[in-house]
């Protein structure tokens, strides 16, 4: 590990000093290394004899709920204790945005520990422990356990497997280093039962997901060359398959995955009126900077932004700035 890093992880022991409780945080539409981070966090800093309360603006996706802790996640709403919290750990949070409502519960004064893998986080904690090279916020957090000399057990390995698992494809893409599988390894070997997880979070479907990806499949569109293609989901697609939030999950891989495209896109309504765009590409652009200049954020090749405006100018604008980033990356 690099000094600046292991200098943000002396500083993020001092962080959880006291016996808490600490608010802890991740993004908004949690994947598996938010929800698999923030579980973490509760089994270390209770493994030390601290508190810790664990709040996200949206539910627990189905598929991950069977994670050891995961009832404990509450609403915003749902929060009756004291608030707000003046010591805050924000996991695979890229920016303060991200944490939607939850930052109801942050004092203007707090104490924030920020935790996370994404290049594009904009530190807004008071301690800033990121790593772009790490594979998943799980994987510097299973080095922040071990150098606290937490002792490993089935839940927390499970939790720290999952965001591993989920944020490497399955142990598919790039960011699949020698260490991520060395730690999935000590992860296995702490009881992690590899393929019911695999099972439940990469393998299982719910109807809804299946019939929204069929709505999707159907305006599934490619550019002249066919180095880029798209889809979109409109709001009567979720109204008409039932479809929540969740049931997102992986469609935009179905546009990257075909023979010769670069980037996927999936364009989505959101409730309030605007536009989300998913991009995932395989090697030419760096959506996550691509993201980042259309206001939003991510890696190179998973990232997303949100723009307002019709959902013609918006998918004009997008395929603009995707043409654009293909000649410079492929020149
Ligand atoms: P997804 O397309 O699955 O929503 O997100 C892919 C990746 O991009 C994730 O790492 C996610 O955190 C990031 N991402 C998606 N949308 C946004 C956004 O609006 N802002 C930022 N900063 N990151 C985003
Ligand atoms: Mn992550």
């Amino acid at each position: 590990m690099a000094t600046n890093q292991s200098e943000a992880r002396k500083r993020a022991e001092a962080f959880i000093t006291d016996s808490g409780p600490y608010l802890v945080v991740s993004h908004l539409h949690p994947d598996g290394d938010a929800i698999g981070s923030t579980l973490a966090v509760k089994w270390i800093l209770e493994k030390l004899g601290k508190s810790a309360v664990l709040v996200n603006e949206s539910p627990v996706p189905h598929k991950f709920q069977f994670l050891p802790g995961a009832g404990e996640i509450r609403s915003p709403e749902e929060w009756r204790g004291d608030a707000p919290f003046r010591q805050v750990i924000a996991v695979d949070v890229a920016d303060a945005e991200r944490m939607g409502k939850a930052s109801r519960l942050v004092a203007d004064d707090a104490q924030i520990l920020n935790i996370d893998h994404h290049p594009t986080n904009d530190r807004f904690g008071t301690v800033n422990w990121v790593e772009p090279k790490a594979a998943a916020t799980a994987e510097i957090l299973c080095h922040w356990a071990a150098h606290l000399g937490v002792k490993g057990d089935r839940a927390l390995a499970t939790c720290l497997y999952t965001g591993l698992l989920t944020d490497t494809g399955g142990f598919r893409y790039s960011n699949t280093t020698p260490e991520v599988m060395e730690l999935a390894s000590g992860l296995l070997r702490h009881g992690v039962e590899p393929a019911e997880v695999a099972d439940r979070v990469m393998e299982t479907m719910t109807r809804e997901q299946l019939a929204l990806l069929q709505r999707a499949l159907d305006t599934l569109s490619f550019s002249r060359d066919g180095q880029v293609s798209w889809m979109w989901l409109s709001r009567e697609a979720f109204r008409e398959t039932g479809a929540r939030q969740e049931d997102l999950d992986g469609i935009v891989n179905y546009a990257r995955n075909v023979v010769g495209v670069d980037v996927g896109i999936l364009f989505r309504e959101t409730e309030e009126g605007a536009v989300k765009a998913s991009f995932r590409s395989r090697e030419i652009v760096d959506v996550g900077a691509l993201a980042q200049a259309l206001g939003g954020g991510g890696h190179a090749r998973a990232a997303g932004c949100t723009l307002k405006g019709p959902r013609e100018r918006v998918e004009a604008l997008v395929l603009e700035r995707v043409g654009e980033a293909l000649q410079q990356g492929g020149a």
